[in-house]
C-alpha cells in the first residue's frame, strides 16, 4: 500500500513560511512535524536531536505521546534512531519491530506503528539528528518519499545549526551542533593559538532552498557543470599540466567525475523534489561527505574528496562566489581551518593576523606543515571533520604541542590557555634578553648555537634568535614547496639571499635530501617497500648526478668571494663521500675555467646518519672538513624505529646508554682528528637532550628557531663539569632499564637548572 504523497514542493513552501514566523523554537518544531506528517500521510513524524553527550533526544513529535518529548533519550547507537544517526544512512522498514536493533520505549506509545522511515539530519556531512516518519500499516516507503524527507531534513539541519534549540535544553544536554568540542589531532607545529575560526574555503551558504521553476534549475545545473567541464579542459591543456605529474592526475579525476552520470543523476533527482540547483548540489555533497567520513579505504576516501571538491566548484559556479582571496578581511587572531592546503596558500595569509592552522589532513612531513613550522604558526593536523564542525567566527584554541583543539571553549578552558600563552610570552621576553649573549656555561665553556633553516621565511630568525649561523640549511624544502623543479637560477637566488642574510656567519648547505618521506610533488613517485632505507638523499644524487651537480654549482656561485660549506646527507660509506666530493671539485674546476669569481674557501662535510659510518670514522675524518650528526635518522636506524610512526617512534628513550655511548665516541673521534662535529637533529632542540649533548662533548649544536631561547637559557645555568661527572657514571655503569632520563631530571632539579 502506498500512502497518498502530497509532493515536496508544497511542503517546502509551507516550511519556509514556518521558518519565517515569529514563534518560539518549540512551537516552530511542533508545526514542522505536523506539516511533514500531513504532507507524507504519515501517522507519526518525530525529530530527534543529537546532544552534546552523544545521545539523541526526542524534540518534537506528531503522533507519538507528546509527554515523551524531551523525555525520551536514546543512547548513541541505541534503537533504530541510533542506527540512523550512526550510519548516517536512511533506514526504510516495513516492520520496525522485526529489526534486531528495535528498542521499545513505552512512554512513546509507538508499538502500534509498524513501518518506519528514518533519515539523518545532515549538515556538512555531520549528523545533527534524525527525522522519522511512521505508519501503522506495513509498508515500504518509496524512493521519492525518502528523497523528500531528506530534503526536508535540510531545513531542520539549518535550524539546529543556528543554535535556536539550545534554549530548550539544560546545560550539558544542548544540541551537539553548537557545543564546546575538544578535538584531537596530530601536533604539527608548536605553539598555542587563541582566536576565531576562519574557514579556508568558506562554506557557501545556500540562501534559497525552494525552487520556483524546476526546469530552470535543471538548466542552471547543466550550465554550471558545463562551465566546470570547460574550465577543467582548459587547465588540462595548459602547458605545465599537460606535461604530466600529480596535477594532471587530479584534474583528470575531476574531469571523470564531472562527466559522471550517477553524480549528475543524484543532483537532478534532488532538483526534482522542488529545490534549487544549489540546494541539490549541497544535498548530494552532504550525503557524499557522510560516506567519506565512514570510508576507511584511503583510495576511495581520496576519490570522495575529489567529488567533494567538484561539488564545491559547482556551488561556487552557481552562486557566483569566487574563491576567496585568502587574506581578504582576515580578522585579527585568525585561526584558519582547512581540509587541506598547499604551502603557497598559507603564505597568502597575513602572518601578523594568523594565530594558528587546523587541517583535516596533513602529516608532519606535509609541505604546509613544513612552512607552518618555519613561520612559527601553531598547527594541528589530522583533525577529523574540522571544517564541518567549526563555523566562521567560532572561538577556537589550538595547542600545536599536544595536538589539542578546543572549539567554542568554555570560559574555564579559555582562561587556562590564556594563562599558558601569558607564561610563554614571559619566557619569550626572558629569551629576548639573552639573545645577544654567547651560550657559555657557568664554568666557562662556550657551545655554539646555530640555526636549522630551509626557506626564505626562515631568514629573519637569524637575527631574531641571535644564532651564530646556519648549521643545517635543508635545501630540499625549496624543492618540496615548489610546483615544479626549481631552476638553477632560482636555487642560486635563494642561496645568495641566505648567504647575504647570514653576513659573516657560517652557513652549511646540505645537498638535496629527497626520497623517503620527502616527496617532490612533480616527480614520479617510486614505490619502495622501505623508503627510509631506499633510494634517497646522496644515493639518488650519485646515481643521477645531474641535479646534484647543478645544485653544487649554484651553491659555489652563490658563495663567490665567501666561504661555502656543503654537506652530503645519508653518507653510508667513505667511497660515497669521495664520489660526492669529486663532484664539488669538478664544479670548482668548471667555474675556474669559465672565469667565475671563486669562493674564498670551500668546506666539505658529511652527515652522520647511518650507523655504519660510526665504524668508518678513522677513514672518513681525514677526508672531511667537518661532520654533522643527523640524529633523527641515526637514532631511527640504531633502534630500528620509524621516526614517522607514532606507534614505535617513542618506544625507546634516546637518553639511554646505547645511543649516548655512540654519540660520545663520535664527538671524541672528531676531537682526536681535529675536525669539528655539530649535531643538527631534533635532539639538539630539546633542552634536556641538548644539555646531555654538551655533557658528551658537543660544542656546536644546530636547532630550530623556537628552541634557541630555551636551550641557551639552560646552558647559561649549567655547570658542565658537574654534569660530565654524573653523566659518565650514568652511561658507563651497567644498569637495568635503558632510560636515564629520571636520573638526569634529578640532576637538573638539584642544580636548579630551568628547562
Ligand atoms: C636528521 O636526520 O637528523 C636530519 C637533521 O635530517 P632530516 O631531519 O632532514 O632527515
Ligand atoms: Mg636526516
Amino acid at each position: 500500500m502506498r500512502a497518498a504523497f502530497g509532493g515536496p514542493r508544497l511542503l517546502l513552501r509551507r516550511l519556509r513560511e514556518v521558518m519565517a514566523e515569529q514563534i518560539s523554537a518549540q512551537e516552530r518544531l511542533d508545526k514542522i512535524v505536523v506539516l511533514i506528517a500531513a504532507n507524507m500521510v504519515a501517522e507519526v513524524c518525530s525529530v530527534y536531536v543529537l546532544r552534546v553527550d552523544g545521545t539523541l533526544e526526542l524534540y518534537a513529535t506528531q503522533g507519538l505521546n507528546r509527554e515523551a518529548v524531551h523525555l525520551t533519550v536514546m543512547r548513541a547507537g541505541e534503537g533504530l534512531v541510533g542506527l540512523v544517526a550512526q550510519t548516517a544512512d536512511p533506514l526504510n522498514l516495513s516492520d520496525a519491530q522485526d529489526h534486531p536493533q528495535y528498542s521499545y520505549k513505552p512512554e512513546t506509545g509507538e508499538e502500534i506503528f509498524h513501518s518506519f522511515l528514518g533519515v539523518p539530519i545532515l549538515r556538512g556531512g555531520n549528523t545533527l539528528g534524525v527525522l522519522v516518519v511512521q505508519n501503522r500499516a506495513h509498508r515500504k516507503y518509496e524512493e521519492d518519499e525518502i528523497e523528500a524527507l531528506q530534503t526536508t531534513s535540510m531545513v531542520l539541519a539549518e535550524m539546529i545549526a543556528s543554535g535556536e534549540l539550545s534554549a530548550l535544553a539544560p546545560p550539558g544536554q544542548e544540541p551537539a551542533a553548537r557545543r564546546p568540542l575538544r578535538l584531537g589531532g596530530e601536533p604539527l607545529a608548536d605553539g598555542v593559538g587563541l582566536g576565531y575560526v576562519v574557514l579556508h574555503e568558506p562554506r557557501i551558504l545556500v540562501k534559497q532552498l525552494i525552487a520556483d521553476d524546476p526546469n530552470r534549475e535543471m538548466a542552471r545545473l547543466d550550465q554550471a557543470v558545463e562551465a566546470i567541464r570547460a574550465a577543467i579542459d582548459d587547465m588540462l591543456e595548459t602547458e605545465d599540466v599537460a606535461r604530466g605529474g600529480e596535477h594532471k592526475d587530479i584534474l583528470e579525476a575531476y574531469r571523470m567525475f564531472a562527466h559522471d552520470r550517477g553524480f549528475m543523476r543524484r543532483m537532478k533527482e534532488a532538483i526534482g523534489t522542488g529545490i534549487t540547483a544549489e540546494a541539490a548540489v549541497e544535498r548530494v555533497q552532504s550525503d557524499n561527505r557522510a560516506r567519506m567520513m565512514r570510508q576507511t579505504d584511503p583510495y576511495l576516501r581520496e576519490r570522495l574528496h575529489d567529488l567533494d571538491d567538484l561539488a564545491m566548484r559547482i556551488l561556487r559556479q552557481l552562486t557566483g562566489s569566487d574563491h576567496p582571496a585568502a587574506s581578504a578581511d582576515l580578522p585579527d587572531n585568525a585561526i584558519v581551518v582547512a581540509r587541506h592546503m598547499g604551502p603557497a596558500s598559507l603564505l597568502d595569509y597575513d602572518r601578523t593576523r594568523l594565530r594558528g592552522l587546523v587541517l583535516e589532513e596533513g602529516g608532519a612531513t606535509s609541505h604546509v606543515a613544513i612552512v607552518a613550522r618555519a613561520l612559527g604558526i601553531p598547527t594541528v593536523g589530522q583533525v577529523e571533520n574540522a571544517t564541518s564542525l567549526a563555523d566562521p567566527g567560532d572561538a577556537i584554541i589550538i595547542d600545536g604541542a599536544t595536538g589539542e583543539v578546543q572549539l567554542r571553549p568554555t570560559s574555564d578552558v579559555e582562561n587556562a590557555y590564556a594563562e599558558k600563552v601569558r607564561f610563554r610570552a614571559r619566557r619569550q621576553a626572558q629569551y629576548q634578553a639573552i639573545r645577544n649573549k654567547p651560550a657559555v656555561t657557568r664554568d666557562g665553556v662556550e657551545i655554539r648555537l646555530l640555526l636549522n633553516a630551509g626557506l626564505f621565511v626562515d631568514l629573519p630568525f637569524l637575527d631574531e634568535t641571535g644564532a651564530s649561523g646556519i648549521g643545517l640549511f635543508r635545501t630540499e624544502l625549496q624543492f618540496m614547496v615548489a610546483n615544479a623543479l626549481p631552476r638553477v637560477a632560482e636555487q642560486l637566488d635563494l642561496y645568495r639571499k641566505v648567504l647575504d642574510a647570514a653576513g659573516d656567519r657560517p652557513v652549511t648547505f646540505r645537498t638535496l635530501d629527497i626520497g623517503g618521506d620527502k616527496v617532490l610533488p612533480y616527480m614520479e613517485v617510486i614505490q619502495e617497500e622501505n623508503p627510509a632505507l631506499g633510494w634517497r638523499a646522496i644515493r639518488l644524487g650519485l646515481d643521477r648526478p645531474g641535479l646534484l651537480r647543478s645544485q653544487v654549482r649554484a651553491m659555489l656561485r652563490a658563495g663567490a668571494g665567501r666561504e661555502v660549506r656543503i654537506m652530503f646527507p645519508m653518507i653510508a660509506a667513505v667511497e660515497e663521500f669521495d664520489e660526492a666530493k669529486a663532484i664539488v671539485e669538478r664544479e670548482l674546476t668548471h667555474l675556474r675555467r669559465h672565469d667565475h669569481r671563486m669562493p674564498d674557501r670551500v668546506q666539505i662535510g658529511a652527515m652522520v646518519e647511518v650507523p655504519a659510518l660510526l665504524f668508518q670514522l678513522d677513514e672518513l675524518l681525514p677526508r672531511v672538513d667537518f661532520l654533522s650528526v643527523g640524529s633523527n635518522d641515526l637514532i631511527q636506524f640504531m633502534f630500528a624505529v620509524d621516526r614517522g610512526n607514532n606507534r614505535v617512534a617513542n618506544r625507546f628513550d634516546v637518553l639511554s646508554p646505547p645511543i649516548l655511548r655512540a654519540l660520545r665516541s663520535l664527538a671524541a673521534k672528531g676531537r682526536e682528528h681535529g675536525k669539528p662535529v655539530t649535531l643538527c637533529g631534533e635532539l639538539a632542540s630539546r633542552p634536556l637532550e641538548a644539555m646531555v649533548l654538551a655533557g658528551l662533548g658537543y660544542r656546536s649544536l644546530s636547532l630550530s628557531p623556537a628552541a634557541m631561547g630555551p636551550v641557551k637559557s639552560m646552558l647559561l645555568e649549567l655547570d658542565l663539569g658537574r654534569l660530565e661527572a654524573v653523566l659518565t657514571k650514568l652511561i658507563d655503569e651497567p644498569r637495568q632499564g635503558v632510560s636515564i632520563r629520571d636520573k638526569l631530571m634529578e640532576f637538573v632539579e638539584a642544580e636548579g637548572v630551568t628547562l
